[in-house]
């Protein structure tokens, strides 16, 4: 019999619970790996799973990840994720929103949702109904709050030019040439900051109308879909699903340097390992793509404003930095490094 304990990304997570709502169709799962630096914290995900497994691993793993990230941006929240598993239309009813909110709110505060893909500013209002425990709500002038995106895509932005800094010696991404996977909120918000700066840009995404509307407004490329990870570039930025940065994958990369916004990006843990044999510098995941979050948790908190959070955003390239220099100096690659000092945070 395989137990949830027995999975390989079962990582003594504190909690999942598994939510069902036979009125509104709505099934989910909420995961809280830890809640030691706080609340576990993290964004709900609706998506269409091929099976009932692969969304309890995307739990798993995300919610790991979270706990990760809110420790290495300093934040005082635990990491838990949410999914919401979806029909294939990804229908989604207030009825639906209302149970889920519900289900939050048993929590008791354990748990505080967020915006993640496929759930949207005005879903969260939905879920806020029955629950305090939400935020990346709309917010009137100066407030801290709103869609978490763009702050995302503000801390990519700014940890791609670390990395080019890095890499590349240049402290400019005019005339780079950039690999986008995604062209929804966080590509969206990488690729306009990125094209302003003068790179050149191609896009891919499954949904090939997204790709092209993006492509419009920032004079980019449209690329294939299948093939993107292929793709001759000066940065590639994963901004859509995760796990794709595999033993295969990885050997086919013509880029030096991998740093964008999607969750879990490395399929495995060896796979940190298997970029750097490649020369390949890696900004973890985790790591590059705090802006969200911090944003949000400012929000919840209410211990700051905008310029603050713009403060702890503009602190992600330096942490980045940490990272890649323990990574050089002690052999190790920057996932493993980042891995190692997130537990440390996290007392595992
Ligand atoms: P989104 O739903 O707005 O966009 C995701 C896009 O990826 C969609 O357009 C989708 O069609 C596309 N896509 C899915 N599979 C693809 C594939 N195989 N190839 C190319 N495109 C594909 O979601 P988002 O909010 O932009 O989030 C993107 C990623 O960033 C996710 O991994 C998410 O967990 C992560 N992330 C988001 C935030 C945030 O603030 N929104 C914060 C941290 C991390």
């Amino acid at each position: 019999m395989t137990t949830l304990w027995s999975y390989s990304d079962f990582d003594a997570h504190e909690a999942v619970h598994f939510v069902t709502d036979a009125n509104s169709g709505l099934r989910a799962i909420i995961a809280l790996h830890s809640t030691h630096l706080g609340p576990a914290a993290g964004g709900t995900r609706m998506w269409h799973y091929a099976d009932d497994e692969d969304a309890l691993i995307d739990a798993l793993r995300l919610s790991r990840g979270m706990s990760y990230k809110n420790a290495m941006a300093g934040l005082p929240l635990g990491g838990g994720k949410a999914v919401i598993l979806a029909d294939r239309e990804r229908t989604k009813s207030p009825q639906m929103l209302a149970a889920f909110g519900k289900a939050i709110n048993r929590l008791g505060g354990n748990y505080v949702t967020a915006e993640d893909v496929g759930m949207s500013v005005a879903d969260m209002i939905a879920v806020r109904e029955q629950t305090r425990f939400v935020a990346g709500l709309p917010v009137s002038g100066g407030e801290v709050g709103g869609d978490p995106g763009p702050h995302t895509s503000l801390g990519v932005f700014l940890g791609i030019k670390a990395a080019v800094r890095r890499a590349l010696g240049k402290d400019s991404l005019a005339k780079l040439h950039i690999g986008l996977q995604g062209a929804g909120s966080v590509a969206g918000g990488v690729a306009r900051l990125a094209a302003a700066e003068g790179a050149r840009l191609s896009i891919a995404d499954v949904d090939a109308a997204r790709a092209h509307a993006l492509a419009a407004q920032t004079d980019g490329d449209v690329v294939p879909a299948d093939t993107f990870l292929t793709l001759e570039c000066d940065v590639m930025s994963p901004c859509a699903l995760g796990a794709i940065l595999t033993e295969v994958t990885i050997a086919q990369l013509n880029t030096p340097i991998v740093a964008g916004g999607a969750n879990n990006q490395l399929a495995t843990p060896q796979d940190g390992g298997r970029l750097a044999a490649r020369n390949i510098l890696y900004a973890p995941d985790y790591v590059i793509n705090a802006g969200g979050i911090i944003n949000v948790s400012t929000e919840f908190l209410d211990d700051g404003d905008a310029s603050l959070v713009r403060q702890r955003i503009d602190a992600i390239p330096d942490r980045l930095e940490r990272i890649w220099t323990e990574a050089a100096a002690t052999g190790t690659n920057p996932a493993a490094v980042a891995d190692a000092m997130a537990q440390k945070l996290i007392g595992r």
